[in-house]
């Protein structure tokens, strides 16, 4: 597993549990506007941090902490993630998978083999505008594959969905509200343009009042959403 970097305390990324995020490197998306370029572009990347050194952290904190986060750059990319995660599921640890959707095989696996307790799923766009938002060819089938696994068998989840002018507007956020009608939770966030992807990527951020208004159009396809951030 390639790792790019840890946080070793969060109280905000898994609601109501002390978690130790682990960064993995790569991702199969360029989505413009990704924050952590580090942990997608290889040219970025730093020397990974050892598995073994972050195992024993955890050892260490056993009954101390609740729950292990993997995220990234994509997380299912990593060859060794269920391995990794039966390992940390051996010490008691929660587990929360961060994904882009891309991987359903391997959420599979993970939900079967009680690998993990909450995924989160960024949902890009509409299936039409996801290479365009995902910056590359995106396999739309793979997509809604895993939403759709993961609305019926993941033990909780929630989607969620960065904002970006230009991308999304509220036809685009009827098509996100059919693609996942009845979600339990749905977030939706302004995107942060400090450090980008694509360099010098930059949007106006959508008012209040715009978020508001797509999250009521998202709600009538029957989804909980919520404002983040
Ligand atoms: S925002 Fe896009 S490019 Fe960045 S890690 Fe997530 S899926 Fe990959």
């Amino acid at each position: 597993m390639k790792i790019g970097a840890l946080d070793k305390f969060s109280l905000i990324d898994y609601s109501g549990y002390t978690t130790t995020i682990i960064f993995t490197q790569g991702c199969n998306f360029r989505c413009p506007f990704c924050h952590n370029p580090e942990l997608v572009l290889p040219e970025q990347f730093e020397e990974p941090i050892p598995f073994k050194n972050v195992f024993e952290f955890l050892k260490k904190r056993k009954g101390l902490l609740d729950a292990v986060e993997f995220t990234g750059g994509e997380p299912t990319l990593q060859i060794d993630l269920l391995d990794k995660m039966r390992d940390i599921k051996a010490l008691g640890y929660k587990i929360k998978l961060d994904t882009n959707g891309t991987n359903p095989e391997v959420v599979r696996k993970a939900i079967s083999e009680n690998l993990v307790d909450y995924i989160a799923m960024d949902v890009k766009g509409s299936i039409e505008r996801y290479d365009e938002i995902a910056g590359v060819p995106v396999n739309k089938e793979k997509i809604k594959e895993s939403i759709n696994l993961i609305k019926n068998s993941a033990p909780d989840y929630e989607f969620r969905t960065t904002l970006i002018r230009g991308f999304h507007d509220e036809t685009e956020m009827e098509k996100i509200g059919k693609l996942i009608s009845n979600a339990k939770r749905y977030y939706i966030q302004n995107a942060h343009f400090d450090k980008t992807v694509k360099p010098n990527f930059k949007r106006h951020p959508l008012t209040k009042e715009t978020l508001i208004k797509f999250c009521e159009i998202v709600k009538k396809f029957n989804v909980n959403c919520e404002i983040r951030g």
